[in-house]
């Protein structure tokens, strides 16, 4: 049943119907990377989505709701706590949920949170870990879908290398479907993941048009660290050179190559179907 009392504490929702309201032109600017970069801020949009991060602790900023929704319990909850956790808390009307995430038809929930890297010094991963790592990934749309991958695949993080797409803009957020917030990333300049790469404890698998291995027959001793190139050019001779196996997915037909993202969960089920094998 709806609950139609107040969410809060008095003054702990702020109503705002108005399109040029300055917290609402901020939430927009997030759209462009300058300002992602400069607050360390990124949006997500969905009701379920926000409700899982911020249930998870992810450090929510603002939070803004469709007046529609405000007596819906996940909203009423969600409320509670972003502005328990110190997050600004927004009732709106349509018009400016429109405006904010210029759609016509908008999430009635969306969440401001605060971007959270992973430093090289911090990825561990665990003895039978997967890690991928992306070289000069471009499509948001590609990097969006590989995270959600690795979460599907219970892989344990994402490296982005060199000139990259940035993970935490509203196309490449929206493609993870929530994932953002279960995956760990991480991002290297290219001669940081060289220097990173020597102290890897397993193998490295790079994937690449012209290997010389089947990716069906690698033993692939764990940890695994899976090294994907870019849409456009693939891996880089340098690149390929870090790795201990170069793997090549056979194909039919006449396609040059594999979308990035389908290459990378092709990759990342072999290598969990070898793992179950030993289990
Ligand atoms: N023209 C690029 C090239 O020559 O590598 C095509 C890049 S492909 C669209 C993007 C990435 O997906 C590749 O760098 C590789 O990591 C992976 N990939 C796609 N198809 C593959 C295949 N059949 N075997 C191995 N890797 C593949």
């Amino acid at each position: 049943m709806a609950d139609d009392s107040p969410i809060a504490a008095p003054g702990a929702v702020r109503s705002v119907t108005s399109l040029s309201n300055p917290t609402i032109k901020e939430i927009r600017s997030l759209a462009l990377p300058k300002y992602r970069k400069e607050s360390g801020l990124f949006v997500t949009e969905g009701m379920k989505l926000v409700a899982d991060a911020v249930e998870e602790d992810w450090p929510i900023k603002i939070l803004v709701y469709g007046a529609k929704v405000a007596s819906h319990p996940v909203v009423r909850r969600v409320a509670v706590r972003a502005h328990a956790r110190g997050g600004e808390v927004l009732e709106v009307s349509d018009a400016v949920l429109s405006k904010m995430t210029r759609r016509d038809n908008p999430q009635m929930v969306v969440g401001v949170f605060e971007q959270r890297l992973t430093p090289a010094a911090s990825i561990r991963p665990s003895p039978r870990g997967v890690w991928v790592a992306l070289e000069g990934i471009k499509d948001p749309g590609n990097l969006g879908t590989i995270i959600r991958t690795v979460d599907a695949v219970g892989a344990e993080g994402v490296i982005l290398v060199g000139d990259t797409v940035d993970p935490f803009g509203i196309e490449a957020v929206r493609a993870t479907m929530g994932s953002i917030f279960h995956v760990p990333l991480a991002r290297l300049s290219v001669a940081e993941f060289a220097a990173w790469r020597k102290n890897w404890p397993g193998i490295v698998v790079g994937t690449h048009l012209s290997g010389q291995e089947d990716y069906r027959e690698v033993p692939y001793d764990r940890p695994v660290l899976l090294l994907m190139g870019n849409e456009q050019s693939g891996i880089d001779d340098s690149f390929a050179a870090l790795c201990d196996h170069l793997v090549k997915i056979p194909q039919a037909g006449r396609a040059d190559s594999l979308n990035l993202a389908i290459a990378t969960g092709v990759m990342l089920f072999e290598i969990r179907r070898t793992e179950l094998k030993l289990a």
